[in-house]
């Protein structure tokens, strides 16, 4: 069994990313510039939002945090976003969601320029992502995507299974393991609460991602020997034993999953570390793609 380990590669990827930059202002170029808009005071949201802008800096782009009030209205917002589309200086930016129940998100969504879009959620890019078009690719997908391939996991011709439907992880997950190339080529079934005798399915399966949020939902015997596990899960699980009262749980129950798995990812370390780097990834596909303009 071979630990898909998040950690360490996204910390390769943001080195790499970093050597760029810096070739970047050696030759006198303009570097990459991400501004992260969040509204509001959610604790989480300003804890991701926080590391979002930290990991800009390590790596030497431009960022800048749009702090904004929760009672701003949906069309103060959307001028905001206006105005982030015009800025000839920001490469791209994003919207951390949730946003306050006054807001419809998926207006604010469809006000991004596509082109800025460096989360991917932009119908546009979602659809050049399914035409297999150069786009940015969804944060948590693209991280999953690149640990197969630093890994070399084969997928070609392998049947995947998906557990969860979500727009941000299980259906672009299902999407990009299908699509031509490698990672992907795969035989891929998406499943999720609706879905009858899930077992049948992941017992077949030779790679399982999970993305539901249901604390070691996949167990051993649900699953074949030499199978590949990624798992997208992240839960807080009550613990009064921990000194933060709580603990993080995937959607695999790891210690007796691991033994049957030719490959696996761990929560925490696994899947959450690459989501920031590839963000970071995106910003500076965006930069590029500018500079070719
Ligand atoms: P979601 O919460 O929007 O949806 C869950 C999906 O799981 C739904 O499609 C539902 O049909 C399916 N599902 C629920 N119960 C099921 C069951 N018993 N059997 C089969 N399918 C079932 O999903 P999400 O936003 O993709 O989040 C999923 C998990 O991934 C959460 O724990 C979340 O915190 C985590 N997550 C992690 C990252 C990361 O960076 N690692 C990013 C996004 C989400």
């Amino acid at each position: 069994m071979q630990i898909l380990d998040g950690k360490k590669t996204s910390e390769d990827i943001k080195k790499e990313i970093a050597a760029e930059v810096q070739q970047m202002k050696a030759n006198g170029e303009k570097v990459p510039h991400l501004a992260a808009v969040i509204v509001g005071n959610n604790g989480a949201s300003l804890t991701y939002v926080g590391s979002k802008v930290r990991s800009c800096e390590q790596i030497g782009f431009d960022s800048t945090l749009v702090a904004l009030p929760e009672t701003i209205t949906e069309a103060e917002l959307l001028d905001k976003i206006k105005e982030l589309n015009e800025n000839e200086d920001l490469d791209g930016y994003i919207v951390q969601l949730p946003l306050p129940k006054h807001i419809d998100e998926e207006k604010i969504l469809l006000a991004i320029d596509p082109q800025k879009d460096v989360d991917g959620f932009h119908p546009t890019n979602f659809g050049r992502m399914a035409l297999e078009m150069e786009t940015f690719l969804p944060a948590t997908p693209f991280g999953i995507m690149e640990l197969l391939e630093r890994y070399k996991v084969e997928t070609s011709g392998k049947h995947t299974v998906v557990i969860g439907r979500s727009h941000i992880v299980g259906r672009p997950m299902s999407i990009l393991m299908s699509r031509k190339g490698n990672p992907g080529d795969s035989t891929v079934t998406l499943t999720h609460s609706r879905t009858k005798n899930l077992e049948e399915y992941t017992k077949n399966a030779d790679i399982i991602i999970t993305a539901l949020g249901v604390p070691e939902f996949l167990k051993a015997d649900m699953v074949k020997d030499g199978v590949v596990i990624i798992d997208v899960g992240i839960t807080r699980v009550e613990d009064a034993t921990n000194s933060k009262g709580y603990v993080i749980k995937g959607d695999v129950d790891f210690d007796g999953v691991s033994k049957k798995s030719s490959f696996i990812t761990p929560v925490p370390g696994g899947v959450g570390p690459m989501t920031i780097a590839m963000l970071l990834k995106n910003t500076l596909l965006a930069r590029k793609i500018r500079s070719r303009k």
